[in-house]
């Protein structure tokens, strides 16, 4: 395909990609729930959808890429009702629910700094936009597709389903969601305020002891999960946008809520393409509480946990993600994540190698059809393993005229390091890890330790003390051991 084409998710089909705004995408991808350290089930979106944004900025677009933060603590098995979760967890760590906020977001944005993830335009807070959700909740019950009972507000969705398609995006229908609806919910506080069970809550009324809670038209209380994507992105993006992303876990009731909200007051969708990428799987199964198999992202970085044979570095596990396509599910393995490390080491080996590659009269390859066949892959809904694909062989083609198996001319030796700078490093976001401020800040602090080693043995304790202290006034915390020094930030 020559031109982008991605699959919208609401139609069901693969469409050609033209951006409402002449070269301008406005992208909303649903953000974490901020009440609980990240796991492997939290990294696919990130990557994904900035593999997507560098792409567009590849192709000369640019992008407002809005990301939220879900920090006011919506539910408990993301029903209407039960606890808090965020409520819950500081309950546990005995600190407010803003600071878990707080804690979550730094280490979630942390978590994918590392994997090379491009940061939001905007990263807006569901507790910063409470009035916009009001707001919201106000036209939809002047539009009538809401009612308040007892200080809650709820969503209609017999009401709505009367003109509008309310299953559309999920491929449920409305009569089996009628069926199957109440009945692991219906002992729930809350559910005998609804008019029917499917509806859904857009704010709810707070108890004395819920900490969370804010004045509102109907009360003291806090709004629902919905709400607050269909609030920020029209604040941010407008009524219409380019993309809504997210994973397929949010197709019901989170995106189907988002719709009708949206709809409720616009009168249509809020978002031209949505998109979801499929959810992870560990050894073949789901990652689940019961399964004892919830890997976080922590410890996989740093290999400490009983399914894990090794560490896997950050740029392993964003190429390890881009080897399966999107919309397929992905499977973490020891297996699977070691070919990934290796089959990274071998690109970035021969990215090296075609730096300095000698050119020949003529060429025994033709690499202008990979490039070609990888801006196809990635034309294709984003098929990052058929472009991955694609870079093994142009990793193969250097290997071979690297050992003078094979002859290339100069034309192609600058196609090749254009294939692996900007296909790999720019549209992928691969970088080598040593050129992650990490790594690089670990090199530097490694040299000053060695340093000041070395300052010690020849007796030049003026400069191994000044070089302690002033790493010390920097906020650097160096402990000497028997097996030397090691550094921390304090
Ligand atoms: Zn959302």
């Amino acid at each position: 395909m020559t031109t982008l084409h991605l699959y919208n998710t609401y139609s069901r089909k693969t469409e050609e990609f033209r951006s409402i705004h002449d070269k301008i995408v406005g992208l909303y991808v649903c953000g974490p729930t901020v009440y609980g350290p990240p796991h492997l089930g939290h990294v696919r979106g990130p990557v994904v959808f900035d593999v997507l944004r560098r792409y567009f900025l590849h192709l000369g677009y640019k992008v407002r890429h809005v990301r939220n933060i879900t920090d006011v603590g919506h539910i408990v098995g993301d029903a209407d009702d039960g606890e808090d979760k965020l409520q819950k967890q500081a309950a546990l760590e005995q600190i407010q629910p803003m600071e878990v906020a707080q804690i979550y977001t730094l280490s979630y944005n942390e978590m994918i700094r590392q994997m090379n993830v491009l940061p939001p335009s905007i990263e807006p807070l569901a507790s910063g936009h409470i009035i916009e959700q009001i707001e919201m909740i106000e036209s939809i019950i002047k539009a009538g597709f809401a009612y308040e009972v007892h200080g809650s507000v709820y969503f209609d969705v017999i009401g709505y389903s009367k003109n509008h398609e309310y299953g559309k995006l999920s491929g449920r229908v409305l009569d089996d969601l009628m069926a199957g609806a109440g009945n692991e919910s219906r002992e729930l506080e809350g559910q005998d305020e609804k008019r029917n069970a499917n509806d859904f809550a857009l704010w709810k009324k707070a108890t004395p002891e819920h900490i969370m809670q804010w004045s509102s038209p109907w009360g003291k209380g806090y709004p629902g999960w919905h709400i607050e994507c269909s609030a920020m992105s029209r604040k941010y993006l407008g009524d219409t946008f380019d993309i809504h992303g997210g994973g397929m876990d949010l197709l019901f009731p989170h995106h189907t809520g988002e719709i009708a909200q949206s709809t409720a007051c616009t009168g249509h969708n809020p978002a031209n393409y949505w998109m979801h990428h499929n959810m992870i799987t560990i050894n073949g199964q789901k990652m689940a509480k019961s399964l004892n198999n919830g890997i976080q992202v922590t410890e996989l970085f740093s290999g400490n946990h009983p399914l894990l044979e090794q560490a896997y570095s950050p740029m392993t596990l964003r190429f390890f993600i881009l080897m399966a396509h999107y919309r397929g599910t992905l499977d973490f393995s020891n297996e699977a994540l070691k070919a990934a490390e290796k089959g990274l080491q071998r690109l970035f080996n021969a990215a090296e190698l075609a730096k300095n590659l000698v050119a020949s009269d003529s060429s025994d390859f033709d690499i202008k059809s990979i490039e070609t066949s990888i801006y196809a892959s990635l034309n294709d809904d984003l098929n990052t393993p058929q472009a991955i694909a694609q870079l093994f062989e142009a990793a193969r083609i250097t290997n071979v005229v690297n050992d003078g198996k094979g002859k290339i001319n100069a034309e192609g030796i600058q196609l090749l390091q254009h294939i692996f700078s900007e296909i790999l490093t720019n549209i992928l976001g691969i970088i080598p890890e040593s050129n992650t401020s990490n790594n690089a800040l670990d090199g530097v602090m490694q040299m000053l330790l060695n340093m000041r080693k070395q300052a010690k043995e020849e007796k030049n304790y003026a400069l191994s003390d000044q070089i302690r202290n002033q790493l010390s006034e920097l906020g650097f915390e160096i402990k000497d051991g028997k097996d030397g020094s090691s550094w921390s930030l304090v």
